[in-house]
């Protein structure tokens, strides 16, 4: 049985049965059957009934969101938004059925073309710290490229998955087609991975566990995709508009308590502009309101859980300097919004993801430390440059080693942008114009006119 506890004030809100290898067997039966008939259908009709499955997950985003903000800790704003992404996704991947074009290639003695044929069973392991729209990336475009999909929310995160579920049902998608299996990473998931019956996994979480299921698809050259882990660098010119930069800081690692791969949470400023940037940044640290996530004013709500609590504190020593922000005393998994100064380089707390809301603060000399200082990992996610200089921008751009960036900006996220990260980071890429492709084969038919 999983429990699933409130993180905010720990009292037990569901228990969830585990998944066992024989009901992933069965589950990869029953959906390899639905998968035939779903991608034997007329495009228009599949692409009718995502809609139809958008329009009703928009028709229960409060309730989503609600749960979302119960099992999760997630303000409720964050909640709501969350919920309308899984909306938003499901119609954008509808509007891609009808496009899923293969190509003609010019050929000598006939027709070449391509088929982009769907994968078939496709199992998508999800973490818990975006429990709602990790699992529609790639829920969506597999199941509009004619796959049938197999969800393992994360142990602490079912709720919001099983929801789905009963919500694709009510929206006519056949049964089998999109099922969830609430489980344990070890059974459930690794269930998945070695099952011949699953073409593909999508996996999201931390780089550990992805290495060690990257190698087990390798056994059957199994399809993969990765979304792992970041240490993204928010790096800070002097040039920059530093009342901005320094504004919108806070929530750039603090957004959803820290729980986020792309977090920026290694702020390099420039040595001359350091002392400033932190006299900013530290009344907006101070400032940010954390509490109980059901209340709209609030900014960052608990840690999902006492294991990632006790991780977080792991790192944070009282030793260590830096800006303290505010926290509830009591039951919850409550830390304090915290920025580190005055750390080496190489400080596990200045490489290692956490995943919550830590950041440090490290000072550079010029253009080219900067670059040094933001490659400095072997993550390569996201990250953010601030400088009013547009050459400036650009050359960061092309020089830091990182699959998203914005330029006086935190945002990386959009479903029609592709996203997804460079070396220990991942593998592959989600969202925009192409996350379909990644759902499909191509086959290569040439049809001789000489006979
Ligand atoms: P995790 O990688 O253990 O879990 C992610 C998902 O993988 C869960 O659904 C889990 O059940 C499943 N899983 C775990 N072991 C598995 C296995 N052997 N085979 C198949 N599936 C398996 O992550 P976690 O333990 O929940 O979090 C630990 C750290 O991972 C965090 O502190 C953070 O640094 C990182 N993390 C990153 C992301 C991200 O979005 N990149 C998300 C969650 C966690």
């Amino acid at each position: 049985m999983l429990q699933v506890l409130n993180p905010a004030t720990e009292e037990l809100v569901a228990t969830v049965p585990a998944a066992t290898p024989a009901d992933v067997d069965a589950a990869v039966a029953q959906a390899a059957a639905a998968q035939r008939g779903w991608a034997a259908a007329a495009p228009a009709d599949r692409a009718r009934l995502l809609r139809r499955f958008a329009a009703v997950v928009d028709g229960h985003i409060e309730e989503l969101a609600r749960l979302e903000v119960t099992e999760a800790g997630h303000t409720i704003g964050n909640a709501r938004w969350e919920a309308g992404n899984v909306r938003d996704l499901l119609d954008f991947a509808a509007g891609g059925v009808e496009r899923l074009n293969g190509r003609q290639i010019p050929v000598a003695g006939g027709l070449d073309i391509t088929i982009l044929e769907p994968l078939g069973v496709v199992g998508v392991i999800a973490p818990w710290n975006f429990p709602m729209p990790i699992a529609a990336w790639a829920t969506a475009p597999a199941l509009a490229a004619g796959n049938a999909v197999l969800l393992k929310p994360a142990e602490t995160t079912p709720l919001t998955a099983l929801r789905l579920a009963e919500l694709a049902l009510e929206a006519g998608l056949p049964e089998g087609l999109f099922q969830v299996l609430p489980g344990t990473g070890p059974v459930a998931g690794n269930a998945l991975v070695e099952h011949p019956g699953v073409a593909k996994i999508v996996f999201t979480g931390s780089t550990r566990v992805g290495k060690s299921i990257m190698a087990k698809c390798a056994d059957q050259v199994k399809r993969v995709t990765l979304e792992l882990g970041g240490k993204s660098p928010n790096i800070v010119f002097a040039d920059a508009d530093l009342e901005a930069a320094a504004a919108a800081t806070p929530m750039s690692f603090l957004d959803n308590s820290g729980q986020d791969c792309c977090a920026r949470t290694r702020v390099l400023v420039q040595r001359s502009a350091y002392d400033r940037f932190l006299e900013l940044l530290t009344p907006a640290i101070e400032e940010i309101v954390v509490g109980d996530p059901a209340d709209e004013r609030t900014q960052m709500g608990p840690l999902i859980s006492r294991a990632q609590l006790d991780r977080v504190r792991s790192y944070v020593t009282d030793d260590l300097a830096g800006i303290r922000g505010k926290a509830p005393e009591g039951p919850g998994f409550w830390f304090p919004p915290t920025v580190l100064t005055d750390v080496p380089e190489d400080a596990p707390c200045a490489v290692e993801e956490i995943f919550g809301p830590v950041a440090v603060v490290l000072p550079f000399e010029d253009e080219a430390d900067a670059i040094r200082l933001a490659n400095a990992t072997e993550y390569g996610l996201s990250g953010s440059i601030w400088t009013r200089d547009v050459g400036r921008a650009l050359r960061a751009s092309r020089a830091v080693r990182a699959g998203n960036l914005s330029v006086n900006s935190h945002s990386s996220v959009r479903y029609w942008t592709p996203f997804g990260g460079y070396r220990q980071s991942g593998l592959g890429r989600e969202l925009g114009p192409d996350a379909l492709n990644a759902f499909t084969e191509t086959k290569n038919v040439f049809i001789s006119t000489e006979a």
